[in-house]
């Protein structure tokens, strides 16, 4: 574990924003973060955790120290007829988790198929696509606290999920070290999405195939066009206000509980702001919810963009837009 001067991070976050780190530290057993306490945290030097920067605007320059979990484990660690738990490295990338998960055939993750990123951050935002959420098979989360300068466990209650949302967008300095996922030894497909109702999936590696597949065409590959995903969370409103905002009855909505979970895309579109752009940040061609930086562009260019989206949807539908990816 060495630390590393004014590291360029171009290259480690998807929107390609130009970003250094004065410090750049990348550990692989949560035991170190022990040292990284005593010689950041306690002398008030501010800590930024990163995964593969798929959610997160970099700043142009992180004035103190960035940290990042390189390693790469995946260990089984009970098994029994019908499941299996495994834990796995917050370092480990989330598309070999699925790739691994089909080869030895535990099952249950295969719509969480072609989201970018990292094991560790998986459970922040509680990642989700395709009507299944990480949420459903995360038996514990281990991280390291720096005020408290211990390894602690939540269990999946303590982490109080719900969409797009965990206790850890609530949390300040800790680092997650590892997930334990209880997962399924036989197979059974989750069809329960519109895009995939009418499917004839036979096996899990199909189902798997069939989602990177769709999510290609639906989502421009950030290699080519650099974005975070989706830029805005599905707003969800009650019933009342919705028969209250009549503009509403154009945009695309989905029952939520007692509730309705309104098309943030949708929203965005109706405005015209799809394939709009500012100073290189716009909205992509291909769909309303995705941001992308079409040349060089900075942290500040993405926030006026942000800012401005947002205000025009509240004025036009008096509805609050809520960000997913970070600002570190
Ligand atoms: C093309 C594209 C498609 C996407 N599709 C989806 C989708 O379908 N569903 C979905 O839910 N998301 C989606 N996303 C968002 C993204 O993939 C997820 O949020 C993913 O979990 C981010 O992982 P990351 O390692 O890149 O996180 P980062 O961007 O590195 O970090 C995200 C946040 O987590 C914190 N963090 C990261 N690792 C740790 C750690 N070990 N300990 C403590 N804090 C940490 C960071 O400080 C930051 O606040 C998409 C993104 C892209 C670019």
């Amino acid at each position: 574990m060495e630390n590393n001067f004014d590291v360029d991070l171009t290259e480690q976050n998807s929107l390609k924003l130009r970003s250094v780190a004065k410090n750049y530290i990348e550990f692989t057993k949560p035991d170190e973060l022990k040292s990284i306490r005593n010689n950041y945290f306690l002398q008030s030097i501010k800590i930024y955790v990163i995964g593969d920067g798929t959610n997160s605007i970099f700043p142009r320059k992180f004035n103190g120290l960035v940290l990042k979990h390189s390693g790469k484990k995946i260990e089984v660690i009970n098994k029994t007829r019908e499941t299996v738990e495994i834990k796995v490295d917050s370092g480990v990338n989330w598309e070999n988790l699925i790739d691994f998960c089909i080869e030895n055939q535990f099952y249950g993750l295969e719509n969480l198929a072609g989201i970018p990123g990292s094991a560790g951050a998986a459970p922040i935002q509680n990642i989700g696509a395709y009507g299944v959420e990480i949420s459903e098979f995360i038996d514990e989360v281990e991280f390291f606290s720096f005020p408290s300068n211990e390894i602690k466990k939540f269990s999946n209650k303590e982490c109080a999920f719900s969409y797009r949302n965990s206790i850890f967008k609530k949390m300040r300095d800790f680092v997650i070290s590892s997930i334990k996922l209880k997962l399924k030894l036989s197979f059974t497909p989750n069809l329960n999405h519109e895009n995939l109702m009418k499917s004839k999936l036979l096996t899990a590696n199909e189902l798997v195939n069939k989602i990177r597949k769709i999510r290609s065409k639906k989502i421009p590959d950030p290699k080519c066009f650099p974005n975070v995903g989706s830029f805005y969370k599905n707003p969800i409103i009650s019933n009342e206000k919705y028969i209250k905002i009549r503009s509403l009855n154009k945009i695309k909505k989905y029952q939520h509980g007692n509730n309705w979970k309104i098309s943030a895309a949708s929203l965005i579109e109706s405005l015209g702001f799809k394939g709009s752009c500012i100073a290189n940040v716009g909205i992509s061609n291909n769909h309303g919810l995705v941001l992308v930086n079409r040349g060089i562009s900075s942290f500040k260019d993405i926030h006026e963009f942000d800012n401005k989206i947002r205000r025009i949807i509240k004025e036009t539908y008096n509805i609050s837009l809520e960000t997913e990816p970070s600002y570190l």
